[in-house]
């Protein structure tokens, strides 16, 4: 194991670059609605010549700490041209490939040209590359900063605002900041989108990236659950392991070659949905009668709760496994109810009775309330398909009746 230190780093990586034993991996980003591969992140490696492949954490901070990174990242960017420049010579798919940049580079003079010059040297086009700063680098000298993203920009090429979140920038700086992309920081995500809060704080963001007419990317995305929660923000591009981890360049190559038959999983949990802002007047309107609506996909046995008001003793997961929340209703239930419910919803019997042609299925139980008092409410399942599957998916609308 290499073992590095602030004493022998900068000739280890100068002589890592030398030998090329400094590697771009790409990190596809998808469409979150087709899940096809619309872009991809270029993400430092050193991979030794044991073999041993050494991860950005243990060589970047340091090398900023030294102010020797610039450097770095000026290899990586030639490297990722040098990438496209081939791929496209050879008349291949390529995506926009976005290039982390630090913070110090705000400093270099006349960034923006020696970054046409590079680009330019590989006739690479500047919409194929794409520029990341860190939220917390772009907060640190901020009338600095909005004439550095200003001049890479008016240069064409995108900036995208990376980690959003995980700093201290203020919104109001990042509308000031003429960066067309903005990148959801995974810690944003941490409860798996199943914590009130914590949706309620992602939806914030992304209304105000879009009123702004800025991309959203979502990173870190590992769960079917947060892609679900994603797409109903409108998010538009889903990067992390859920879909694929950061990779070798041959392994990128072949991916995107084969982009076509080679389309991220599409595990949904949810109806793609229209644009957010529609979908949640509508979804106020039908709440304030019924206060509690999950969408739910038999066919994966999932489901997501689009609106709820807890009307029982117990509260209710927001996400996760449908046979579960049955399981859960049930037991907040008139024990003489209890086998109605859970016949009534059993998830086979509704497939089966869907394949038959049912579209709608009722049930009213008794159901103990906070204040220990039973109270009946009405529960009516509306099946539809998705319409970019063959899944069947259930609307559950829900109310007290007396
Ligand atoms: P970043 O730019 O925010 O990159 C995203 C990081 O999240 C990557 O870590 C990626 O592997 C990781 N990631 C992606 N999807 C998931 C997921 O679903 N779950 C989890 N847990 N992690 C996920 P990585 O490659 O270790 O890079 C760490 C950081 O190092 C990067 O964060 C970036 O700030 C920095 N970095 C990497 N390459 C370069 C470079 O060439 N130049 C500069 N200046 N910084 C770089
Ligand atoms: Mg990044
Ligand atoms: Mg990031």
């Amino acid at each position: 194991m290499v073992d590095i230190t602030k004493e022998n780093i900068k000739s280890l990586i100068d002589k890592a670059m030398e030998n090329k034993e400094i590697k771009v991996y790409y990190q596809p980003k998808y469409d979150a609605i087709t899940s096809k591969i619309s872009g991809a992140e270029a993400l430092a490696r050193w991979v030794t010549k044991e073999g041993e492949v050494i991860p950005p954490y243990r060589f970047i901070p340091l090398l900023e700490e030294l102010n020797l990174i610039t450097e770095l990242d000026w290899y990586m960017m030639k490297e990722v041209c040098a990438f496209l420049s081939e791929e496209l010579q050879k008349g291949r798919n390529v995506v926009t490939v976005s290039v982390n940049v630090s913070r110090l580079h705000t400093q270099e003079e006349d960034y923006a040209k020696k970054l046409c010059d590079v680009v330019d040297g590989f006739g690479v086009p500047h919409s194929l590359v794409e520029i990341e700063i860190t939220e917390s680098a772009l907060a640190a000298d901020e009338n600095n900063v909005i004439a550095f993203v200003k001049s890479i920009n008016e240069a064409g090429f995108a900036v995208s605002i990376d980690d959003f979140g995980s700093g201290l920038s203020s919104l109001n700086f990042v509308k000031d900041v003429p960066a067309k992309v903005i990148k959801i920081d995974k810690s944003l995500l941490s409860s798996n989108c199943e914590n009130e809060k914590e949706r309620i704080v992602l939806e914030s963001i992304f209304s105000f990236a879009h009123r702004l007419n800025m991309t959203t990317v979502a990173e870190g995305v590992e769960t079917v659950e947060q892609l679900g929660f994603l797409r109903t923000c409108g998010c538009e591009l889903i990067q992390g392991f859920l879909f694929a981890k950061p990779m070798p360049e041959e392994q990128f190559k072949m991916m995107i070659e084969t982009a076509d038959e080679n389309e991220a999983p599409t595990e949904d949990i949810l109806i793609t949905q229209a644009p957010a802002t529609a979908t949640q007047l509508l979804l106020d309107v039908i709440f304030k009668r019924y206060p509690l609506i999950i969408m739910s996909n038999l066919s994966r046995n999932s489901f997501y709760m689009m609106a709820y008001e807890n009307f029982s003793t117990t509260s209710c997961p927001s996400t996760g496994v449908y046979t579960e929340l049955i399981v859960h209703g049930a037991s907040t239930m008139h024990p003489d109810d209890q086998k109605l419910f859970t016949d009534t919803f059993d998830i086979n019997d509704q497939l089966k009775a869907y394949a038959e042609g049912q579209r709608e299925r009722m049930v009213v139980t008794r159901q103990l309330g906070d204040d220990g008092i039973y109270r009946r409410v009405q529960t009516t399942n509306y099946y539809v398909k998705n319409p970019s599957s063959d899944d069947v998916l259930a609307i559950t609308l829900s109310r007290a009746v007396d």
